[in-house]
């Protein structure tokens, strides 16, 4: 299909790493009202429920593949959610790359300094050196159909492990941040705590044991999602709406024919 880049938006979400911002103390732990949940689906496009996906590359500190098999234990956790329809398929294609630009793939990929970002991951998109990971998803402003969604990894400023290799000692565990940047590939938003920059008043307060709380620090390796990310999910991809088997809609995408799903109102 041939698509309009100039007409194309660009949403990025960025996990922050926990700094002064992350370290307030929460008091009142209110967490986000039941009535509230539906708000951590994005408003700005159809959050799709379908993820073809192919690695450029994996973290420089790891070596045994484990950061791709930590990606997909990741995916999977979400995947296997009883209560959301979410499909995933992983390929293989030799294609360009180049970070922050749309090429028809979903690109998940760490930046290093081999991309040319030699002072820090700030060159890429405008990004903050806090920045840890990101989703960036293009999407056409009046349809809201998304069109791509890259996920990278900032391996200039931070150090990756996962069980089996990378320093155990320091550093981010892939697991745990795929863990959240998947939730922003099917279409959730971040969530903060009040005084947090993109704090919204339906978020309430007591979030940061969320797995989309928008910051997050070194070492914490919580595979696990709570019952506030798992109820968003499937707010925004019901089981019951989908009733194409699964084999039908990666026929879909291999020829190439968009799939979106419209998110519930
Ligand atoms: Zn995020």
């Amino acid at each position: 299909m041939s698509l309009k880049r100039a007409g194309l938006v660009i949403a990025a979400v960025v996990l922050m790493i926990s700094g002064s911002a992350g370290a307030q103390l929460i008091t009142n732990a209110e967490f986000i009202a039941l009535g509230n949940i539906n708000q951590m689906g994005a408003a700005e496009y159809n959050a799709r429920n379908d993820y073809d996906y192919r690695f450029v590359n994996g973290a420089s500190d790891i070596s045994d593949g484990s950061d791709f098999d930590a990606f997909r234990d990741a995916l999977g956790t979400w995947v296997d959610l009883p209560d959301s329809d979410l499909y995933a398929s992983e390929i293989t294609k030799n294609v360009a790359f180049t970070p922050g630009s749309k090429n028809g793939y979903n690109d998940i990929a760490w930046i290093g300094s081999g991309y040319g970002y030699t002072n820090s991951w700030a060159d890429l998109l405008g990004f903050s050196s806090s920045a840890v990971a990101c989703v960036v998803t293009w999407y056409a402003p009046h349809s809201g159909a998304v069109k791509e969604r890259d996920m990278y990894f900032n391996d200039i400023n931070y150090d990756w492990h996962t069980e089996t290799d990378g320093d155990q000692s320091e550093g981010f565990h892939v697991g745990h941040i795929a863990l959240h940047e998947l939730g922003h590939i099917f279409g959730l938003v971040d969530v903060y705590n009040p005084g947090q920059s993109g704090w919204q008043a339906w978020m309430g307060t007591g979030n940061e044991h969320l797995t989309m709380y928008g910051i997050s620090g070194p070492g914490n390796e919580d595979m696990t999602l709570t019952a506030i990310d798992i109820a968003a999910m499937a707010l925004l991809h019901p089981a019951a709406t989908v009733p194409e088997p699964k084999a039908a809609i990666m026929f879909m995408m291999a020829g190439g024919i968009l799939f979106a799903v419209r998110k519930p109102q």
